[in-house]
Parts: C-alpha cells; structure tokens; sequence
C-alpha cells in the first residue's frame, strides 16, 4: 500500500470469521492501526465505565449497541496519533447508518476507504471456531483450543495473561449473533460492493491461506 496517503481497510464478516485474527497480523506487516470496536468496549467493560456498562446489555444478548454510541466511540478512537498512517476497522461499521457516519468522517479529513474485504465462511465453521474461541485477558490475542491452540493450556504465548471464553461466545448468543450480522451488517457488501470496494476472500482456509489471500488482494488494490 502506499504510504503518502493513510490506507482505511474494512474487514466485513461474520462473528466468527477471522477478522481480529487476521486484522493483528495484518496491522504489523502493513503498519496500519487494528481498530476493534468489539475491543473498545470490552476494554470499556473492564475498567467499567459508563459506555463499557451500557454495552454490557446489548453485548450479552449478542445484540448491537446503538449507532449513536458506537460511531462517537469510534470516532474519538480515529483522532489518536496511532491511526494517522491508516487503520484496519475490525467489527466496525456494523450498521448502514454507521458506513455512512465513517464516510463522512474519513471525506472530513480528506480520505476514504481503500478496500473493504469480504470474510466468507459457513455457518457451521463458525459455531466451531466460536464456542472453542479464547481471548487473553490481559493484552486480547485471540486464540481456538483447537485450531490456533496457544503453546500453554490457557497462557498466552504472547505475555503471558490468562486465557478466557467469552461469555457471548456461547451457543445460544452465537445463534442470535449470526442472525443479526445477516440482517444488519450483510447489507453493508452491497453498499461497498457498488462502491467497488468490496473483494470476497474464502474464509474458510487456514489462517496463512486467509493472510495471503487478504494480501494479495490489498496489493492488487494499491497497485490499481
Ligand atoms: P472475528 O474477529 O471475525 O470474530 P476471530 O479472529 O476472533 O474472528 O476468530 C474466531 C475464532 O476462530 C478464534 O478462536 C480464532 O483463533 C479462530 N480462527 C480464526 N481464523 C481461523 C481460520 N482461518 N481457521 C480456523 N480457525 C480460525
Ligand atoms: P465478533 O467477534 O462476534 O465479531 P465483536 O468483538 O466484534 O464480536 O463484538 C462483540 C459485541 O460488541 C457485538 O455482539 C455487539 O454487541 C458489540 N459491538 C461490537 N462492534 C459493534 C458495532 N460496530 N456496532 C454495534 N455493536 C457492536
Ligand atoms: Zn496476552
């Protein structure tokens, strides 16, 4: 990508479907900042704000938090000096309304959004990779008892922190989480796919297929 210009990356997808993963690998090799939304509020949460406390109600039900809340969240995150060179938005936007408040804010500062990949992966891999789902306490790596399994039982590789399960990574709330991406946040590949930025990236390979993948179609991106 390049560098006179900050670079904005949209990964769209599925609960489930790799964006954080692949989002904190990619913001090291591309030197973009990894944007989570889903991270701000637990981290909200853990120091227990009034925010992280609101979000707790529609989080724990795996429903979204309202726009309103969302976008300014977002938007005070963007003015740290960590995401001037560009940012990779994980789980962010969620909503048409919240597409449509990011354009605004990225035309504001003279930008916009380079490529918005598509993470496409079945139904029934993403209960799997859900429900086995493990998250550091202390620094938020993610890692699958299975598939991305750390070196220690319940250690991150990474510092050292504690491993836990998400408490919306359940069965229950996933069910209602993927019914909700669906209906909410699908939309949203129709509205970058007519703005031709859209690409589709098969979800469902390993998480090195899936890097590559992604790389590959950001550098066709950047070179056209
Ligand atoms: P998202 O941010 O889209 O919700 P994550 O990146 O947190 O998804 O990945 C969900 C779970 O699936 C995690 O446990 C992660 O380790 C695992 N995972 C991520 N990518 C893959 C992959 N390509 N194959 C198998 N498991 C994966
Ligand atoms: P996932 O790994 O399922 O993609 P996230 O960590 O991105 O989960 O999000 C967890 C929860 O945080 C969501 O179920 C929702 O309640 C809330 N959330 C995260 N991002 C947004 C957003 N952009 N808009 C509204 N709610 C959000
Ligand atoms: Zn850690």
């Amino acid at each position: 990508m390049s560098s006179t210009h900050p670079v904005y990356l949209v990964f769209i997808g599925p609960p489930g479907a790799g964006k954080g993963t692949q989002a904190a690998m990619l913001e090291k090799e591309l030197g973009l900042k990894q944007v989570s939304s889903g991270d701000l509020f637990r981290e909200n949460l853990k120091n227990q704000t009034e925010l992280g406390l609101l979000a707790k109600s529609y989080m724990d039900q795996g429903n979204l938090v309202p726009d309103e809340v969302t976008i300014r969240m977002v938007q005070d995150r963007l003015q740290r000096p960590d995401c001037a060179r560009g940012v990779i938005f994980d789980g962010f936007p969620r909503t048409l309304q919240q597409a449509s408040a990011l354009d605004a804010m990225l035309t504001a500062q003279g930008s916009k959004i380079d490529l918005a990949p598509v993470l496409t992966v079945a139904d029934d891999a993403l209960m799997a990779r859900l429900t086995g789902r493990r998250v550091c306490r202390q620094c938020g790596a993610t890692y699958h008892v299975l598939f991305n399994p750390p070196q220690a039982d319940g250690v991150c590789d990474a510092c050292g922190g504690e491993l836990y399960q998400r408490s919306d990574d359940s069965v229950e709330t996933v069910h209602n989480r993927l019914f909700v991406y669906y209906k909410q946040t699908a939309p949203l590949i129709g509205y970058y796919y007519a703005h031709g930025l859209a690409v589709f990236i098969d979800g469902g390979q390993s998480i090195e297929l899936v890097k590559e993948a992604l790389l590959g179609a950001i550098q066709t991106a950047a070179s056209t």
